[in-house]
């Protein structure tokens, strides 16, 4: 058996490591872009020189010698021939597979902002963040920069201004929505970190979209107008506003693909023997229940795991792909969400308990809590994301008649002991 995997990272690198396992002789072969190997979640530490590049590899050194995958890296594939069941790579070459997984994650989103998309293709002091390429080139220009516009204030864009804080640029982040965040936390939860950027040098923008970026006379950027109609100065800007799947042509048609490439619960796509997993697919999420793109780390570890067993033969469907999990620690203060941050509709009710150093909320219906912000102290974080993941009654806990107590149910609510001794979680 011969499998194919396009991509060396979470997704990627999950199935080789899983498809080894469970096969000890099939060929295993990983083509990528990349020439290294890293985690995209460091790569503001790099910017902030807090970790240096080959602290940034996830899986041991020698990862493909041990597990006999045969990496074929710096090389693009650029189009896939299911009918002959083979890709095609940037040097012309031509490989087969009996399997392949498609695991190419995704790319920046470039806003239609007046200047933008020229400048970033043709300037040095525009950019994107998505791998280590970006990254340097973003450390150099700190280096010579004194003003910096973040485009973005979501988890991106905020680590960015971090990172460029670090290194002594003055940074303005520049958000759409009325806070910072919008995705992760509510306005409350969101504003005491705006509050904490401030008073570390770092100004933020909220409810203004950038709408052109003014270049100077020697073609440098200059700065960038708000739609109020204000002008903000830079001589370096970073985009950060999302990203969006991104996959080699696919010499076929009827690939069925929506804002991603949609795969079953087992990641296998409307092409026979072709699967696909983490930024690059869209997947039936848990609290959802609907098919979206769930761009984080552990949903793509997870995705590629899964489309191993069933690229071996061993039906196994991903039960538990939960999309929305974000931790953040900014200037000291940690927070945990879960799920929605914000009651969907007037079904839901909504519990908070706060006060000067924490923020708890859940969002709630029926005895079943369906999100969380856990700002402060986190450590009650972890039994409420299992509550939100297991979507568990708690209609016999505490909570029944105030619903405050959530804040103090602790695992041991819902331990249950096992005939052979052993404990489980169960709610
Ligand atoms: C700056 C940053 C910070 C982040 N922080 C977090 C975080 O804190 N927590 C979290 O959960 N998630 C975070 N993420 C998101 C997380 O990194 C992604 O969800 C994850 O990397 C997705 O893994 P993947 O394997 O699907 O794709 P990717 O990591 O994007 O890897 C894609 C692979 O495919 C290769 N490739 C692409 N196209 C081709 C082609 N045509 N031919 C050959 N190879 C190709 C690439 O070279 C690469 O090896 C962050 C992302 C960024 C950019």
């Amino acid at each position: 058996m011969k499998y194919l995997i396009i991509g060396a990272s979470a997704a990627g690198l999950s199935c080789a490591r899983t498809l080894r396992r469970l096969d000890s002789n099939g060929e295993i072969v990983v083509i990528s872009k990349d020439d290294m190997v890293y985690s995209r979640c460091m790569l503001h530490y790099f910017i902030s020189d807090d970790r240096p590049l080959d602290k940034m590899r996830f899986v041991e050194e020698d990862f493909f010698d041990k597990n006999k995958v045969k990496w074929i890296r710096n090389t693009a594939v650029i189009e896939i021939r299911p009918f002959n069941k083979s890709v095609v790579t940037s040097d012309g070459a031509e490989h087969t597979y009996d399997k392949l997984l498609i695991a190419t994650g995704a790319t920046p989103v470039i806003p239609p902002i007046e200047g933008l998309a020229e400048g970033i293709e043709k300037r040095k002091d525009i950019f994107t963040l998505r791998d280590i390429g970006d990254a340097i080139k973003i450390k150099e220009a700190a280096k010579t920069s004194r003003q910096a516009v973040v485009i973005g204030g979501g988890l991106i864009g905020l680590d960015v201004a971090v990172s460029l804080n670090k290194q002594g640029v003055k940074v303005t982040v520049i958000e759409m929505k009325d806070h910072i965040l919008p995705q992760q936390l509510d306005k409350t939860a969101a504003q005491r970190y705006e509050r904490i950027f401030k008073d570390n040098g770092i100004d933020i923008i909220t409810g203004q979209a950038v709408s052109n970026v003014i270049y100077g006379l020697s073609g440098k950027v200059k700065g960038v107008t708000l739609s109020d109609g204000s002008f903000v100065f830079a001589d370096m800007i970073v985009v950060a506003v999302g990203v969006k799947p991104s996959f080699p042509r696919i010499d076929k048609c009827d690939l069925e693909i929506e804002n991603g490439i949609i795969v079953d619960q087992y990641q296998r796509t409307s092409i026979q023997d072709i699967y696909a997993a983490g930024d690059a697919c869209q997947s039936y999420e848990l609290l959802t229940q609907r098919h979206i793109l769930t761009p984080i780390w552990p949903s793509a570890v997870k995705q590629g795991q899964t489309a191993a067993y069933n690229m071996a033969g061993i039906g196994k469907p991903l039960i538990d792909n939960f999309g929305f999990k974000n931790s953040m620690k900014f200037f000291g203060l940690s927070t945990i969400s879960y799920g929605y941050v914000e009651p969907p509709d007037n079904s839901y009710n909504v519990a908070i308990c706060s006060g000067p150093n924490y923020y708890y909320k859940v969002v709630y219906k029926e005895n079943v809590l369906y999100g969380a912000i856990i700002q402060g102290d986190i450590s009650g974080a972890g039994v409420v994301g299992k509550l939100i993941q297991n979507k568990c009654n708690l209609s016999n806990k505490l909570v029944r008649n105030d619903w405050n107590n959530v804040f103090r149910l602790t695992y041991g609510d819902f331990f249950k002991q096992n005939q052979d001794g052993t404990f489980e979680f169960a709610c």
